[in-house]
């Protein structure tokens, strides 16, 4: 069975392998035992289910509450040739009868149910009489009171799985369960503790950043202009902020979107739809954001608040890196952001112990703003799991910066706020420390106090935020009050009385978060245009993953290509040839990279290749042996046979081994009539934009081989 599983993971995904739980959970259900699945946010769950309704007899039913990511997740399916369907509120009865009818006549392997659909007697008994093999719940922590998103219809799926006539297998899947919400979840589901298979939250490529008491809008404007062209989220707490930060980063020219419950719904799908077709770089959003995206590219999540939990933490910032390339999760904390979310729990309709229950996950928060340890390492702990070892690349785990000793303005600050009686906020104690003209401070007598302009050389913001960094760093504290005022805490009075240093470090200025390899952008364009034509997400043509295997291994032949990850047979069908044509445009006009190429292509086990090859001898390059086969006579096609290597390869050997100064006469391939009307396309439409859009200029019996040749003669 796990063989067949293999093969269609192959063939359906491009995938050789299964990731860790993978396997285990499929061969649980296809044993038709109860499983759970705990795997971090781009941990590979869908997998775990989309591969056992392949193999199991009848439908396998996904019941998600992220409606807005059931069409992708159909059409994604689509693309790698697995029918499968959804039905939600955004279909009506009668659409929803006739997909009934089609799962009853065995149409699709899967669909994806909305939960509240299990609140309709009619429709539970719709579902209970169809022959149903595999039900799974995604974000199964919604059935736990105690998950931070507890959805009351997902307590109805219990029922329902009670009522089935065949006794379907079950699985739960979730990216975050505290041992508290894991025990839930088994219990509703009578799935045994044998049966859970967690892999661990750890989430290898991201890398965790808190930074405290900075000037946030300078930090987000450096940020995004030395992350240009890369994909990110920013959240803000409110719908002001949100508003403020978007007409702030659309001033500097980045191009972004906003995202917010105060706008309508069409307004939030065209942003959020623009966002997922990389028409717009940066999303600024409150939380309402991103359960319903599956964009796997978003290179970057910046927190502009601090959450309320560590669970909504982990689970926004996990929307970075879902392809598995490195990505940064950035929190930026300022001491208020603690005040508002306590304010939000107040607010809220919460019975009292579940008030009680949001404080301690909010100082578990607050902890981990504060932490000085491996930041990745806290998330797991939290989770409970027991990391190794550090990440080795978290803000802490990196942290080179070099300290400085603040100890004497700190005084300054713990004496002016003494000075004060411990009585007034940020703002007054700054304006007083800068000797401010303020009529108020003026009118309090502050002027006449001792403190009075002691920092007269720094501006009103800067000890602003001084006075943030020592408030998050736990030497100052804020009341409890509507008006919130500063207080000393022990750490401050050993500081003041010279017992202590204050140590602050230097800030890092933000960095790149990848190197770009030169043909990234050029396959990036072509997955655009291909992803418009299709009307589907860039991400689903292929991830930013594959696009960054095709850069570093080069693939010019259909079974390279194969073996490239993220490369199925379905989407070699529908994109490979034009990724290959890239790839080989790349190499003819950069030929430093093709050299490391030929050494990747001897290493792979493509032993057609091989074995044809090793009748030459090895030490010649295959571009020239190609060449030395041309000069005697023979054909492209009779070469390409010969050596068993694909058309399009002998066409770019001839292109790098002219290139070198070989000498081929290109007019036996191509008559002058064709170059001429090449150049004209070419003078027409330019070379910016690769070879398609001069390929679709000229008549179709044109083949890319001679739009190359034209464009060697002109380039060389
Ligand atoms: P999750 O639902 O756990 O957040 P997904 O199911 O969306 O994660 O998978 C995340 C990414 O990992 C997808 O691009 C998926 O194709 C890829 N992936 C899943 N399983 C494998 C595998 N065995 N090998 C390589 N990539 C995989």
């Amino acid at each position: 069975m796990i063989d067949q599983a293999k093969s269609l993971l192959k063939h359906h995904y491009g995938y050789s392998s299964f990731r860790p739980g993978q396997e285990e959970i499929i061969l649980n259900l296809l044993n038709n035992i109860r499983t759970m699945g705990i795997m971090p946010t781009g941990g590979g769950k869908s997998i775990c289910y989309q591969i056992p309704s392949l193999l199991l007899p009848g439908l396998t039913v996904v019941i998600s509450p992220l409606i807005s990511l059931m069409k992708d997740q159909v059409d994604e399916l689509s693309e790698i040739g697995i029918p499968s369907t959804f039905i939600n509120s955004s279909i009506s009865s009668n659409e929803v009868n006739e997909r009934l009818n089609l799962m009853r006549n065995g149409h699709y392997k899967l669909v994806y149910i909305a939960p509240e659909r299990l609140d309709t007697a009619s429709f539970t008994r719709a579902l209970r009489s169809l022959h149903v093999s595999l039900v799974a719940i995604d974000e199964a922590h919604c059935l736990s009171q105690w998950g931070h998103d507890f959805r009351p219809s997902y307590m109805r799926i219990p029922e329902l799985l009670n009522g089935m006539e065949n006794t379907p297998a079950i699985l739960a899947l979730t990216a975050t369960a505290t041992p508290t919400v894991r025990k839930d979840i088994c219990e509703a589901l009578s799935i045994d503790d044998n049966a859970v298979v967690q892999t661990g939250f750890s989430r290898e490529n991201l890398s965790f950043h808190v930074l405290k008491g900075i000037d946030q809008d300078a930090y987000i404007k450096e940020y995004l202009q030395r992350n240009k062209t890369q994909s990110g989220i920013i959240y803000a707490a409110t719908r002001k902020e949100v508003e403020r930060l978007y007409l702030a980063i659309e001033g500097s020219g980045i191009s972004v979107g906003k995202y917010h419950g105060g706008l309508t719904s069409e307004e939030r799908e065209r942003m959020q739809e623009q966002f997922v077709y990389d028409e717009i770089q940066v999303m600024v959003a409150t939380n309402a954001f991103g359960m319903g995206i599956n964009k796997s590219n978003v290179r970057f999540v910046i927190h502009f608040q601090m959450p309320r939990n560590i669970e909504s933490y982990y689970q926004e910032a996990g929307r970075a890196g879902r392809d598995g390339e490195s990505s940064e999760c950035i929190l930026l904390f300022s001491p208020q952001d603690i005040r508002i979310q306590q304010f939000l729990i107040e607010q809220s309709m919460l019975s009292e112990d579940r008030k009680e229950n949001e404080y301690r996950k909010l100082q578990e928060m607050t902890n981990y703003c504060h932490t000085e340890s491996c930041l990745q390492s806290f998330i797991l702990y939290y989770f409970g799991d027991t990391p190794s070892e550090a990440c080795g690349k978290c803000h802490h785990c990196m942290d080179d910066r070099e300290t400085e000793d603040v100890s004497r303005d700190a005084q300054m600050v713990f004496s002016c706020v003494k000075r004060m009686r411990e009585r007034f906020g940020k703002t007054m104690v700054a304006q007083v420390l800068v000797g401010s003209a303020n009529k108020k401070i003026k009118e309090m007598h502050f002027n006449q106090l001792s403190t009075y302009g002691l920092m007269k050389g720094k501006t009103q913001k800067e000890v602003s935020q001084f006075i943030d960094y020592l408030v998050a760093s736990q030497y100052l504290s804020l009341s409890d009050s509507s008006y919130p005022v500063l207080q000393l805490t022990d750490k401050a009075v050993y500081v003041l009385k010279g017992e202590q240093q204050v140590q602050r470090k230097k800030e890092k200025k933000p960095t790149q978060i990848v190197k770009s390899h030169p043909l990234f952008e050029k396959l990036r364009e072509l997955r655009s245009q291909l992803a418009k034509e299709g009307a589907i997400a860039p991400y689903m043509v292929f991830s930013d993953k594959t696009l960054n295997e095709l850069c570093s291994h080069l693939p010019t032949t259909k079974a390279k290509m194969l073996s490239i990850k993220g490369v199925g047979d379905q989407k070699y069908e529908r994109y490979g040839e034009q990724f290959l044509d890239e790839i080989i445009l790349f190499i003819d006009e950069n030929p430093d990279y093709s050299t490391t190429q030929t050494s990747v292509e001897r290493n792979e086990s493509d032993s057609v290749v091989q074995s044809k090859e090793k009748e030459m001898d090895d030490k010649i390059p295959s571009h020239i042996q190609s060449y030395t086969l041309y000069e005697q006579g023979k054909s492209l096609q009779q070469i390409a046979e010969l050596r068993g290597i694909k058309l399009t390869t002998v066409e770019s050997h001839l292109l790098q081994a002219s290139s070198e100064g070989n000498d081929i006469d290109f007019s036996n391939l191509i008559n002058k009539d064709t170059l001429e009307l090449i150049q004209q396309a070419v003078e027409k439409v330019g070379m910016e934009n690769g070879l398609k859009p001069i390929k679709e200029s000229l008549p179709e019996e044109i083949n890319y081989f001679s739009i190359r040749v034209c464009l060697h003669l002109i380039n060389n």
